[in-house]
């Protein structure tokens, strides 16, 4: 937003702004904040920084303690939820000695991914579209930290019918695809999201109600460049959340928080431009996709495993990439079949919008990390000239659930859960690690810590396990 400081200066006086809030990404994705008044916002500011705990936010087992953060200046926002009048930025981080770009910063690894791109002399902008899928809950309850509408599918829709579906309008399960009012209750909830996203500088291209019954829906945003993308993520899930708190709702972007619904996907539609154009698109070839585009597919696919470890980081993830709901689970692209990973959408079809969309992802990952890695292995593929055709990855445009299950065995499987994907990381990283961009300490630390997380999991009886085998 502001170019200098002398521009925030003005805004901050202009506006009558009191309070300044400073934003930041932890290692998993969250942000963490810490409010400065409108007094400290001076050059000393930007030499010195904020100093913060860092060994209290994920960043600690490399070197544990001090870092500061210093606000990018090009990231400025009113806080549409603060009673006093507020000015948001987003912060990089910085070692407090050595003033250094603290190297697990997820934002520096999304520069340092950028900065590598441009080396590599393919492209010199990366060009992203997330989605952004969630459901609205009205009356999330946790009996024992267990919410058992979870679960149970017959739970879920006499929930429904009884509670937030009122006065005989309700979406029947799997029947939610752009619901009309009445039987879509969310609209005025979504229209305020989108409001505050667009009043806070924040483009919406639209938003409806998605498949599934019980309240999911979606808000997309435009195409855009790497750095304001993965910010616009962090940015727009703590809007959809804050809003629909403000009117006693709450907002999950968990990949399956029902079992037998639709899940939550965060597909990134994605490009490369070199001066301007987007290397992407060759009018002549098969599915307009150029050489590099097909072999930035074949990367991203021949790498899926380890990726997902990144863009799908949780033990919920894998509850979504099951056949049925439209979520992938084989390694193969097509131009219009949602089961596959990676989906070329025929309405994308103008040269300099030309793109497909890898769609394992979810929201549970670290944006700027997930970006980073899937940059990292369309790139890779590019390098080695990985041919998707050549390692079996399509295209295939038929529906594979009709084929019969030794030919669909043909296809090479997306991970099935957490710890697969953690394994297929520490055998396949060092496409991550090509121009410093993911660090090995990082790679080994995340594999350590999402193995800890899994087995957390694993450890503890379920819910479900009980009802089944109580009573033997
Ligand atoms: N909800 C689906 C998923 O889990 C995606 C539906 C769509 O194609 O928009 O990925
Ligand atoms: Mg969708
Ligand atoms: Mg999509």
């Amino acid at each position: 937003m502001f170019k200098n400081f002398t521009e925030a200066q003005t805004y901050i006086t202009e506006h009558h702004i009191r309070q300044v809030d400073l934003k930041f990404c932890d290692l998993w994705g969250a942000w963490h904040h810490v409010t400065i008044t409108a007094r400290e916002f001076t050059p000393g500011l930007f030499a010195r920084g904020v100093g913060f705990d860092g060994s209290s936010v994920g960043f600690k087992s490399v070197r544990a303690g001090d870092m500061v953060l210093i606000p990018d200046l090009g990231t400025a926002f009113l806080d549409p939820f603060w009673e006093i009048p507020t000015l948001s930025f987003i912060c990089d981080i910085y070692e407090a000695d050595t003033r250094e770009p603290f190297s697990r910063d997820p934002r520096g690894i999304a520069r340092r991914a950028e900065i590598y791109l441009c080396q590599t002399g393919i492209a010199d902008q990366s060009i992203w579209g997330p989605e952004f899928e969630f459901y609205v809950f009205s009356n999330v309850q946790f009996e024992n930290g267990v919410n058992t509408a979870c679960y149970r599918l017959d739970s879920i829709e006499s929930a429904w019918k009884s509670g937030t579906g009122g006065h005989g309008h309700y979406i029947a399960l799997h029947e939610g695809y752009h619901a009309i009012p009445p039987k879509d209750q969310l609209y005025n909830l979504r229209a305020e999201m989108v409001d505050h996203l667009e009043a806070l500088g924040l483009p919406v291209k639209y938003h409806h109600h998605e498949v599934g019954g019980p309240g999911q829906c979606e808000i997309e945003t435009p195409l855009m460049e790497f750095l304001p993308a993965a910010d616009a993520a962090l940015i727009l899930k703590y809007v959809t959340k804050m809003t629909a708190l403000r009117m006693g709702l709450s907002v999950t972007f968990l990949p399956k928080p029902l079992y037998g619904e639709a899940g939550n996907g965060m597909h990134f539609h994605q490009l490369l431009r070199l001066k301007g154009q987007n290397v992407f698109y060759d009018p002549d070839a098969p599915y307009h996709l150029s050489p590099i585009a097909r072999y930035y597919i074949g990367g991203l696919l021949f790498h899926a495993p380890a990726l997902l470890a990144f863009t799908n980081p949780t033990t919920n993830s894998y509850r979504r990439l099951v056949p049925g709901f439209e979520a992938p689970v084989n390694c193969f692209f097509s131009s219009g079949n949602r089961s596959a990973a990676i989906r070329i959408p025929k309405y994308a079809t103008e040269p300099e919008s030309f793109r497909f969309e890898f769609r394992p992802p979810d929201a549970t990952c670290n944006p700027y990390l997930a970006m980073a890695a899937m940059l990292m292995a369309g790139i890779d593929g590019i390098r080695q000239q990985i041919d998707p055709s050549a390692h079996g990855f399509g295209p295939i445009d038929d529906d594979i659930f009709s084929w019969p299950p030794e030919r669909r065995k043909s296809i090479k499987s997306l991970p099935t859960s957490l710890g697969e994907a953690l394994q297929a990381l520490e055998a396949d990283h060092d496409f991550l690690l090509a121009g410093g961009v993911f660090t090995p300490d990082l790679i080994q630390d995340w594999i350590r810590r999402k193995s800890a997380e899994e087995a957390q999991v694993r450890l503890r009886p379920h819910p479900y396990e009980i009802e089944l085998y109580y009573s033997v």
